[in-house]
């Protein structure tokens, strides 16, 4: 038999895509090299963007029904200093709040909703390789052991980071911005403020931790750095984990409990050379489409199934799987989210740069500190650091001087006035911005090659933007979307 969609990978992004086309009545295969449940390293946040994506799924009340915590709130520390609560602006088209499933359960949930929507599922399915023929592609895999061979009319990559497919198309892994993250589970939790912390801190900038905790106390906890060729992985990620667990965290985990064993796992920032190639797509993180500015990657996965399901199922209507039809959704997904996701590489390309880390630090914070008193610019902040606001805005100067803050009190806190209004705070601020910048300055030129290259990177990234710009292609988040009915 020839399926019209053969799905490699059952993360949220095969799974997804598999729903989505089942839905549209493709015959769809789903492979995975594991059976389920499973468990995936993942910080288990589901964002409000995922919250919307499982609506029109169809599968949000299954994947509520197992979360009890709803959270509207978020700690952010610089430098172990509790710096803002904030939450999620409620002005668009998302839910203002996130909530947190083990991907245990959550992928299973979603597998199980693509096979009651009518795909097929196949488990301990090994994909090997990928033979594109001009009549179909032919999957080969081993299962249980047994070399076995498939085929389908379209062949869409979801295997995650490692992804086989992406390599069968000509594409180079690890070529380019990596996070490595490790994660931990914890029960008895002392969940005082927020359930959500996040932590930036110059033991691991650029990079942060983050602590996770459900209403029962139960926690995901874990800490992600972000390295590159000429920028290399700290040698000690264990460790510095331990000391954030033992020295941040002695608060929190004075009752508490670790739950298995301390797991790793990667998310990659970086283009790949192609995301189709005749009766092939990729989607998700084998398609490296998570967000580089905080990492999060299920919506985006999410967000590229529902336009590779578009292009699939145009393209067998059409009886055209050819790489021309295909780059509908390369272009869609183009116009939709390439604008935000290479402004957050832009930001990412800024603050990998260890020699920046003390700079980008104080900027961060000071920008914590006028959020404090003014919601709007709070809502702005924290909307386009979570991806929930378009990213790209905040390169809009129109919209940039929209969000800055009106309320005075914003500024002075920035600015760190005393009650009576003594200036004595614009002097310090700018001698630490000063400090701060020699400091990044100076480092850089002990490694001038290296800073040029950096600096080249960086200048390219600015131009293909202000590019984008100029073209008009400015799509603001879910724009195209319809409006979210949570
Ligand atoms: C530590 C960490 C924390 C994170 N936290 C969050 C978070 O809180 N919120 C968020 O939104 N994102 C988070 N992310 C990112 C998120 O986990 C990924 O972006 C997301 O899982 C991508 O989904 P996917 O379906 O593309 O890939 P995956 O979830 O990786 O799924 C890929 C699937 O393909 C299968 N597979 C792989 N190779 C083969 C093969 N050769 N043959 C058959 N099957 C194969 C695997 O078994 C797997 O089931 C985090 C990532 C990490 C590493």
């Amino acid at each position: 038999m020839t399926y019209d969609v053969i799905v490699v990978g059952a993360g949220p992004g095969g799974s997804s895509t598999a729903a989505f086309t089942a839905q549209k009545g493709l015959s769809t295969l789903i492979l995975d090299r594991t059976g389920f449940p499973r468990d995936k390293v993942c910080g288990d946040g589901l964002t409000p963007q995922a919250l919307y994506w499982l609506d029109q799924l169809g599968c949000i009340d299954e994947v509520l029904t197992h979360t009890k915590s709803c959270i509207k709130t978020c700690d952010l520390f610089i430098n172990g200093e509790l710096l803002l609560t904030g939450g999620f602006p409620n002005t668009t088209h998302y839910p203002d709040f996130c909530v947190l499933l083990d991907r245990r359960r959550f992928d299973h949930i979603l597998l199980q909703h693509a096979v009651a929507s009518g795909a097929e599922f196949q488990a301990y399915s090994l994909v090997r390789e990928i033979h594109q023929t001009p009549d179909h592609a032919r999957v080969v895999l081993d299962h249980k052991g047994q070399r076995m061979e498939v085929q389908g009319k379209i062949v869409i990559g979801a295997d995650g980071v490692s992804s086989v497919v992406s390599r069968s198309i000509g594409n180079v892994l690890k070529n380019g911005a990596t996070a490595l993250s490790l994660r931990a589970y914890y029960q008895n939790v002392n969940a005082e403020g927020a359930q959500i912390k996040v932590y930036f801190d110059e033991r691991f900038f650029p990079g942060y931790a983050w602590v996770f905790v459900d209403d029962d106390g139960f926690a995901n906890i874990g800490l992600g750095y972000a390295f590159d060729k000429p920028f290399p992985m700290i040698p000690n990620l264990k460790q510095v984990f331990q000391d954030f667990l033992d020295q941040d965290l002695c608060h929190l985990l004075r009752h508490a409990s670790r739950c298995g064993a301390v797991s790793g796992g990667a998310v990659s920032f970086f283009k790949p050379k192609a995301i189709v190639a005749d009766r092939v797509m990729l989607v998700g993180d084998a398609a490296n489409q998570a967000d580089p500015l905080n990492g999060g990657g299920i919506h985006k996965a999410m967000e590229g199934a529902y336009l590779a399901a578009e292009t699939a199922y145009q393209a067998v209507l059409r009886g055209d799987c050819s790489v021309r039809a295909l780059l509908q959704y390369q272009t869609q997904w183009e116009q939709q989210f390439e604008l935000d996701w290479r402004t957050g590489e832009l930001f990412l390309s800024v603050a990998k740069n260890p020699d920046l880390k003390e700079f980008c630090l104080f900027v961060l914070a000071n920008i914590a500190r006028m959020t404090t008193h003014d919601r709007q610019f709070q809502e702005f902040c924290s909307g386009v650091f979570s991806g929930v606001l378009s990213q790209n805005i905040c390169l809009v100067p129109q919209a940039l001087f929209h969000a800055m803050p009106r309320n005075p009190a914003a500024w002075m806190a920035m600015l760190q006035l005393d009650e009576k209004g003594l200036v004595t705070g614009p002097l310090s601020l700018a001698i630490d911005a000063m400090t701060s910048s020699a400091k990044a300055s100076s480092r850089m030129l002990m490694s001038p090659w290296q800073s040029l290259n950096w600096s080249l990177e960086v200048m390219t990234k600015v131009l293909r933007l202000a590019r984008g710009h100029a073209e008009g292609s400015f799509t603001p988040t879910g724009s195209a979307l319809a409006k979210c009915p949570i």
